[in-house]
């Protein structure tokens, strides 16, 4: 029997992050002035192939500014996904805004199909504009999210924003590293085919800064605005001139060390997913009922988490956290759906037939880049050996 915990997503910081934190910690640079902030966004830039990043506090943080930069505000309504973690939809409930929940495809992300149904079903297109006719309300954005590492199929939706006139927002808070290999975004990331994309650097993610975001535009003039609006929106560095409401949404330079760090690794801790990810399929897929969820074949994934598909083992999502606890296995099932959570009880919601199929059975197993494969494999027997 296992006797080693085995979590399920864990930092890893086998590279520079004590030697760049302890940097900033003697620099006495630690709030959000100070050369690492910088260094972060410009790697991260150069990384995803864009000219400009903004570094901000968390993911969420940075979706809300994405909203509020696009012009979101109160009574408008944004399309949003429902099996995804809640941060992916609060913004929009912070910019004053209403989601509307639509269904998932069989990778887990946003389904064009569905979105383009309740746009034709209850939306019509006035002087450019979309507007529910339910409601009266102007549909403002969509904010697809790249779940666990996966993309949307960006194309469909690219053309759905583009019939109706609609901002995209990308939310890659799971996808930092994911790109395009083929079709009309070949060679573009997760996070910069839309107008805004964010990412995160929240603990269990592929890198890490204990928390923190960044916002990239394909509108230099909206991520102009965003690092304006994360600092308090101050338009003179010395005279305390602030031109609008802003908010304390920067990255500190303690977190951006660590990033800096972690960006160093980043490709290396793909590799190890990837290889792990290879490894529990050759291992699980099609045994005792069980398979392992697919990324999308024309991409290259970032592999961040690992989804199990209960299809008919005839196990509950709850039996397999069980049975892998006792062997101090860390896993957990895909989140609840977002429309069912009580702040958004009564929220639009589309057709989620599939969203809702995914959350019966769907669970996530230990993916942390420092899992060894002996480690799967011990995860891997205990799967089998439940699901008899
Ligand atoms: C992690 C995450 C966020 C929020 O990021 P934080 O940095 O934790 O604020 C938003 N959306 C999704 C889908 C996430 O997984």
């Amino acid at each position: 029997m296992n006797t080693k915990f085995i979590p399920l997503s864990v930092p890893n910081f086998e590279g520079n992050e004590e030697k760049y934190v302890n940097d900033a910690v003697k620099s006495t640079w630690v709030s959000t002035g100070g050369g690492y902030v910088t260094k972060f966004e410009e790697k991260l830039a150069e990384y995803v192939k864009m000219p400009q990043a903004v570094a901000t506090a968390s993911g969420t943080a940075a979706l809300h500014l994405a909203l509020i930069v696009a012009g979101v505000g109160r009574g408008d309504e944004v399309i949003a996904a429902t099996l995804t973690f809640i941060a992916a939809v609060n913004p929009i409930k912070y910019a004053g805004a209403e989601p509307i929940f639509v269904d998932c495809d069989d990778y887990l992300c946003m389904d064009p199909k569905s979105v383009r149904a309740f746009l034709e079903a209850n939306c019509e297109i006035r002087d450019g504009k979309t507007y529910n006719k339910n409601t009266g309300a102007h549909v403002k954005a969509m904010m697809p999210v790249h779940v666990f590492g996966n993309m949307c199929d960006m194309e469909a939706l690219m053309d759905i924003a583009a019939e109706y006139n609609l901002v995209v927002i990308e939310d890659a808070t799971e996808a930092l590293g994911s790109y395009y290999k083929e079709g009309r975004y070949a060679g573009k990331f997760a996070g910069t085919i839309g107008d805004v994309g964010c990412y995160s650097f929240n603990g269990n993610k592929i890198i890490t800064t204990g928390g923190g975001g960044m916002l990239v535009s394909n509108r230099p003039e909206w991520a102009k605005r965003a690092k304006h609006l994360s600092t308090q929106a101050k338009a003179d560095e010395v005279r305390f001139f602030h031109d609008e409401i802003g908010y304390n949404y920067r990255m500190t330079n303690l977190q951006a060390a660590l990033g800096v760090a972690q960006m160093e690794c980043l490709e290396k801790f793909i590799t190890v997913k990837e290889r792990n990810y290879d490894y529990y399929v050759q291992a699980l897929h099609g045994k005792n009922g069980l398979e392992v969820l697919p990324f999308r074949t024309d991409i290259r994934a970032n592999k961040w988490f690992y989804s199990v598909l209960l299809k008919d083992c005839g196990k509950s999502t709850d039996d397999i956290l069980s049975g892998m606890s006792e062997a101090k296995i860390q896993t957990r099932p895909i989140w609840k759906l977002i429309s069912d959570l009580e702040p958004y009880k009564g929220a639009q919601c589309a057709d989620l037939s599939r969203a809702h199929y995914y959350f019966e059975r769907v669970v996530n197993i230990p993916c942390t880049t420092n899992l060894t494969l002996e480690d799967a494999a011990v995860v891997a027997d205990r799967l089998l050996e439940i699901t008899e």
